[in-house]
């Protein structure tokens, strides 16, 4: 028996959803600020039937949470967009608007937390609230057998979801870890973001190291 047994819930949260007042609050005054942001909370991207879910922790505020698709507007989801175009993950062409055009092929993008939160640091309180989603979008989609963490507390709070104990599966850019009692690999990646790209902790080689990995995987 696993956390992914029994009847799958909503995939993607109501856009006026309650359950985190810290995050509402915080969603109301940002849609009095810019009302023609998306300002609610980001459903999952992608295809059908995907062999490859993407897992960020949060929307960004002017990615995300702008643009309502996840990776879309910020300068994480060049690079990210970017390599799943060149690994046939994507097709079309990424301009950083939910309109673009772009699809994604057997793959698909989620975030642990679907609203933005200040600071972009969740309280682990709003993890646990959000998780029911993230559980039934792998449960509705068992094609899904490689899980791409973007970033350490994307790791660890994927780990958490699915009652694994974090010290055995020890994050590390570039690494691999086989989930007992799933049929899926969690790959991990340092998070493509402006600062980790501008200070070298993440390059474009590093991280097109790890799809080459989902690749190999998948294939
Ligand atoms: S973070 Fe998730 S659970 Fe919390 S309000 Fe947003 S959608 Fe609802």
């Amino acid at each position: 028996m696993s956390v992914l047994d029994g009847k799958p819930g909503p995939v993607d949260p109501p856009r006026e959803c309650p359950a985190c007042p810290r995050l509402v609050e915080f969603r109301e005054e940002l849609r009095a600020v810019h009302p023609d942001w998306h300002n609610a909370p980001v459903p999952s991207f992608g295809a059908e039937n995907p062999r490859l879910l993407v897992v960020g922790l949060a929307p960004g505020m002017k990615g995300a949470n702008r643009s309502g698709r996840p990776f879309t507007g910020d300068y994480a989801g060049h690079l990210l967009y970017q390599t799943m175009l060149d690994y046939g993950f994507a097709e079309g062409t990424y301009e950083a608007r939910p309109d673009d055009g772009l699809v994604l092929k057997d793959a698909m993008i989620t975030n642990a937390v679907r609203c933005l939160p200040p600071q972009n640091k969740p309280t682990g309180e709003e993890i646990r609230t959000c998780r029911p989603f993230l559980l039934a979008t792998l449960a509705a989609n068992p094609s899904i057998t490689a899980v791409l963490a973007l970033g350490r507390i994307a790791h660890e709070t994927f780990l958490t979801a699915l009652e694994l104990r974090r010290a055995e599966f020890p994050f590390a850019h570039g690494a691999k870890h086989d989930l007992p009692g799933y049929d899926l690999s969690l790959f991990d990646s340092y998070h493509c973001s402006r600062y980790n790209t501008n200070t070298g902790r993440l390059t474009q080689e590093m991280f097109t190291s790890v799809f080459d990995k989902i690749r190999r995987h998948l294939s």
